[in-house]
């Protein structure tokens, strides 16, 4: 590490230990907000504002996202992109501190994993980095990215496929865990999301069914043709479907009914023969039933790939940075939530994990994906929440407006500034990074998966944000969050 490197390593940590009450007003404020996916207008407003006020530029509509921004500050090169997500989910209403399922509204959504805490260490990253520019004079750009809709896998093929990224050096993904490491490898899987809509005609069903073409009879019928299929599958490959209409009431025949499916593969081009089969399956069950069928895609991303030598370089901030020293209260926290949600009683995570890989490819998907395929890319794993707690889960978000998450999350964007200032003063690192990404990914050239005119899904959520918008609204904390 340079001297440069080290002071500005110093601005930055100054800058989060004397911002840790804005840290946590930001991260909590993102929590009572829960917006759901591509409904995120207060939360991107927030931070759309803070990273202004600072002196970055902000686009607020990317590739067409209203609830997405990017934020620049700097010039030149590298360019070092930070991306994350801030998107709650529908149900997950849970109130923070407390070692019992309670919502804080009835049936409203809720932050159950802790996107709120990515968001809140992304931007205080990037309030740190500016500081640390501005001090030391450095040549490069971050490029500060919001993401709406990971939940349903939607904005980033978007901003991949619009040229968002057609001039990032490095891109790093903080995301939050119980545990404080950085990966490498194959991790994530590829997914595509496809509606199917079936047509018929209504009818009587007592006294013309004769006349009926019954379009719930087509998704039956593609239901069980995909069953017969599963057999059939390549090993890696997953699907699972929800149907999303079946019509309206027994005496009428369905004209229409919908069936929502995931395809899942360990690669992109695994995805496809899937994805191509399973149109055939709607196709028969369409002539069965005398039916139409059209797909539509919803998202389609990437396996996530990340590259080794640039989990290298988090893996060293973390080693530098090191776990929080946690209180004895929230280890008892911890303890009282794991044995609520019935899991072991092992406390909050004491060390950091050491560095090891290649990472285990897991079945779920991130949006991300993309991204890691066109440009170097690491992901920050940084504890601030508790161990073994599930995901979308009541447990999952208790911590997260606790001190366990504001102390995790600050630990999280010390370590992110500190590796975009290690790409900052090291050019022979983005050439490093840029060696490793190239012998990851071998001959495979990026495409979107998304089709090239695809528009983002405006609309998603809406209805459901807009029913519980104004009961969450009390919750909302007073003030906005001051960094200085
Ligand atoms: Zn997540």
């Amino acid at each position: 590490m340079t001297d440069k490197a080290d002071l500005a390593k110093r601005t930055i940590a100054d800058f989060l230990d004397r911002n840790a009450p804005a840290f946590a007003k930001l991260s909590d404020s993102l929590f009572y907000f829960s917006e759901l996916g591509m409904q995120e207008h207060r939360s991107a407003k927030l931070m759309g504002d803070l990273l202004e006020g600072h002196g970055f530029s902000v686009d607020r509509k990317p590739s067409g996202f209203e609830t997405g921004f990017v934020a620049r500050y700097g010039r030149g090169r590298p360019v070092i992109a930070i991306h994350t997500e801030y998107d709650a989910n529908p149900g997950n209403s849970q109130q923070s501190g407390v070692d019992e399922p309670r919502e804080i509204v009835a049936g409203a959504p809720g932050h159950c994993e802790g996107h709120n805490v990515n968001a809140a260490c992304m931007v205080s990253a990037a309030l740190a980095l500016k500081q640390a520019i501005d001090e030391h004079e450095f040549a490069g750009e971050i490029r500060i990215i919001g993401a709406p809709g990971e939940e349903q896998l939607i904005s980033r093929p978007y901003y991949v496929r619009d040229g968002l990224f057609d001039d990032v050096d490095i891109a790093l993904h903080p995301h939050i865990l119980d545990e404080f490491r950085s990966d490498f490898g194959l991790i994530q899987a590829a997914a595509v999301s496809v509606d199917f809509h079936f047509s018929g005609r209504s009818a009587h069903a007592a006294v013309a069914p004769w006349d009926g073409r019954d379009a719930l009879d087509a998704v039956i019928l593609m239901d069980s043709g995909m069953a017969q299929l599963r057999e059939h599958m390549m090993p890696g490959l997953t699907m699972h479907r929800v149907v999303t209409h079946g019509g309206e009431q027994p005496n009428v025949i369905p004209a229409r009914a919908s069936v929502w499916w995931y395809f899942r593969g360990p690669t992109a081009e695994s995805v496809d023969p899937l994805f191509a089969r399973a149109r055939d399956v709607a196709k028969g069950a369409a002539l069965m039933t005398g039916c139409e069928v059209e797909t539509s895609i919803r998202a389609a991303v990437w396996p996530v790939l990340l590259t080794e030598k640039v989990a290298e370089v988090i893996q060293r901030n973390i080693d530098a940075v090191g776990m929080p020293g946690w209180t004895e209260g929230e280890q008892d926290f911890a303890r009282r939530l794991q044995r609520a949600a019935g899991k072991p009683e092992i406390g909050l995570r004491p060390a950091i994990t050491p560095f090891s890989g290649p990472a285990q490819q897991i079945s779920a998907s991130n949006d991300c994906g993309d991204i890691s395929w066109k440009v170097p890319m690491g992901r920050l794993w940084f504890p601030a929440n508790v161990p073994h707690i599930p995901f979308h889960h009541w447990a999952g978000g208790a911590a997260l407006a606790t001190s366990i998450a504001h102390r995790g999350g600050l630990a999280g964007a010390r370590v992110l500034a500190g590796t975009v200032v290690d790409y900052l003063t090291d050019p022979a690192l983005v050439e490093e990074a840029r060696t490793s990404f190239r012998s990851c990914i071998g001959d495979t050239v990026y495409h979107p998966l998304i089709p090239l005119d695809q528009i983002p899904p405006r609309s998603l959520n809406a209805g459901l944000m807009e029913r519980y918008r104004p009961a969450m609204e009390a919750f909302y904390p007073a003030g906005e969050p001051v960094f200085t």
